[in-house]
């Protein structure tokens, strides 16, 4: 059998090394455009922030090693040009000399990966404007900043690597701004939960553009004017360099010349053995449209993970093996500086988009026992199928601990558990690591709550809204002291600890909305009130969600939550 594999990172090479263990006799050769193959994307922004020092740290495997270990053909620097499924053959270009040649398969892989988008604004051809997919890309930004000195760069795009981008120019000493078009940053995030990262990020000494988009960009002796149109009008941004990260585009004109079926968006259409609509192609990777795990339908998740998978299962059905590809989830986890944010499965605009009726809460948790030193708080978003209850997404913004629990939410959903099903998750102890319940726990057991009833709640989008006539009592139960920090409007202040002894001064006959700083001394005081015949409700993610959201909207000039028109949250 003679396997030949388009693309030698993450699905080619994980495709081809498969197949070798599967199939000691096959004859595999991988083409790849580029001088390199394995190499790890995901580490290039570290390597251009200085914090992996080593260029080859970035090479995971070579053709040589390849060879050895593999004994697979690798041929870099050779493009491949045409399919000719008929005849079942490929036309290569030799870059280093642009000769032609063709060589027959038995069996194809395509995994030519994604590219990234450049939106045809003037200007994006300067040679100050840079996009990041591969090695060169990266040598190239690392080279000008170690050669141009620049000071100041405008990053466009606060998607993943954007944002990877932003904290790794920082580190490099260049003075930071990040334009975003939508209302927040990372789009697996829900707007609100992208508050703390807003928040973060502005601590860190970047620049936050939101609801801004680049118009034109005009190139000068030193450095670039940047057209930008916010919320507030137009304005000129001077930079030194523009990183261009405003998302990836399947890299598929090789097989739509081909006549492979591929969606509008251009991703080529396979099914779960990873076979193309042509007999004996396959193809996998950021190339291809996914099933989404949770909704069933038609995705572009472009993640390492998917890709690796997908190669191996395109190996195994290749060699005989009816194994499966079932869906992608989009876990995805990012750090910025010492923040990590984390997301599986969908987010609240996702499950509204797709007519899902569904619940949601928030949780406020430690990484460990409080008691341990460097304990910190993490921001916990489930969202659960309203009649099923089962687990629909999840997201985490904190500094510890993150990943681990995002990693059991992933599991989670994969293995289809309920919201309810989180609580009786056994999971490792010890005051260094975690709290004996642990926040995957508590997100269980708040859900729980919710769905049970003993604690009704309201939302952040919702306070707004709560009349200011006294025909409801909004109920701040946290300290005088923070209370005089700052509250929301409207509402009286009635520590938890006294609560007790002032129910006198609460109307039975009216709904309480009560209030602290992160939802779990309100429900207590939800608690005590609802045992003593109250109607009371409790603000989801309480008052620190609440004013992280304020700050980022006063921050894109909307002075008030009632004016702000958030899809996720009408
Ligand atoms: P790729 O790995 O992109 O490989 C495709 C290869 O095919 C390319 O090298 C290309 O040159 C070659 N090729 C294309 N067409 C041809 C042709 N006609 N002939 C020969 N060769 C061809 N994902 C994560 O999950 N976590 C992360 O932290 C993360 N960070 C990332 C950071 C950066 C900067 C980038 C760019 C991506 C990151 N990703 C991350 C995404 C991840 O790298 C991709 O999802 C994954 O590499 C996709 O694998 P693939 O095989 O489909 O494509």
């Amino acid at each position: 059998m003679k396997v030949l594999i388009i693309g030698g990172v993450a699905g080619g090479a994980s495709a081809a090394a498969r197949l070798r263990r599967l199939d000691e006799k096959a004859e595999i050769i991988i083409f790849e455009r580029g001088e390199y193959i394995s190499y790890a994307n995901c580490g290039l922004p570290y390597f251009i922030g200085g914090e992996i020092k080593n260029q080859a740290a970035l090479l995971l495997q070579t053709p040589q090693s390849f060879k050895a270990r593999f004994n697979i053909d690798v041929r870099v620097k050779n493009d491949v040009v045409e399919i000719d499924s008929k005849s079942k053959t490929i036309t290569v270009r030799d870059l280093s000399d642009g000769s032609e040649y063709i060589e027959s398969y038995d069996k194809l892989v395509l995994s030519p990966g994604a590219e990234p988008v450049k939106p045809p604004i003037p200007g994006i051809n300067s040679d100050k404007v840079f996009t990041l997919r591969n090695i060169p890309d990266t040598i190239k930004i690392k080279s000008y900043i170690e050669n141009s000195h620049p000071k100041t760069a405008v990053i466009t795009g606060g998607g993943y690597i954007g944002v990877e981008m932003a904290e790794n120019l920082k580190k490099a000493g260049l003075d930071v701004t990040v334009i975003e078009l939508a209302d927040h940053l990372i789009g697996a995030l829900d707007f609100d939960m992208a508050a703390d990262v807003h928040s973060y990020i502005a601590e860190s000494g970047i620049k936050l553009l939101l609801n801004s988009g680049v118009k034109e960009i005009t190139e000068k002796d030193e450095g670039l004017d940047i057209a930008v149109s916010t919320a507030s009008g137009d304005k000129t941004i001077g930079a030194d360099m523009l990183i261009m990260s405003v998302g990836v585009r399947p890299d598929t004109a090789l097989a739509k010349k081909a006549k492979i079926t591929a969606n509008a968006h251009g991703s080529i259409i396979t099914d779960s053995h990873m076979k193309t609509s042509i007999p004996d192609i396959y193809a996998v990777g950021d190339a291809i449209e996914v099933n989404n795990f949770i909704t069933g339908k038609s995705a572009f998740i472009p993640l390492a993970g998917p890709a690796n998978k997908q190669g191996r299962i395109a190996a195994d059905n290749i060699c005989g093996i009816e194994s499966e590809y079932n869906g992608t989830q989009g876990s995805s986890v990012l750090k910025l500086f010492d923040m990590t944010i984390g997301t599986t499965g969908i987010n609240e605009s996702s499950a509204k988009n797709s007519g899902l009726a569904y619940d949601k809460t928030y949780i406020y948790s430690g990484s460990h026992a409080g008691y341990y030193p460097g304990a910190k708080n993490m921001s916990i978003k489930v969202i659960w199928d309203k009649d099923s209850k089962k687990l629909l997404g999840a997201q985490i913004v904190g500094f510890d601990g993150v990943d681990k629990r995002m990693d059991v939410l992933a599991t989670a959903i994969r293995f289809e558990a309920k919201i309810t099903d989180l609580t009786t998750l056994e999971l490792c102890y010890a005051p260094p690591f975690g709290s004996a319940k642990d926040p995957v726990n508590m997100a269980g057991y708040v859900a729980e709550n919710v769905i049970s009833r003993k604690v009704k709640q309201f939302f952040w989008h919702d306070v707004a809204k709560l009349p200011r006539d006294g025909s409801v009592t909004l109920l701040d139960v946290r300290t005088v002291a923070e209370f005089e920090n700052g509250h929301i409007g409207g509402f009286i202040n009635i520590p938890v600890d006294v609560l007790r002894s002032k129910l006198d001064q609460i109307s039975k006959d009216k709904p309480v909305f009560v209030h602290c700083h992160s939802g779990l001394r309100s429900y207590i005081a939800c608690r005590i009130l609802s045992g003593n015949g109250y109607d009371c409700y409790n603000l989801a993610g309480g008052w620190r969600l609440y004013a992280n959201i304020e700050k980022t909207l006063k921050s894109s000039g909307i002075n008030k939550i009632e004016d702000y028109p958030c899809y996720s949250c009408r």
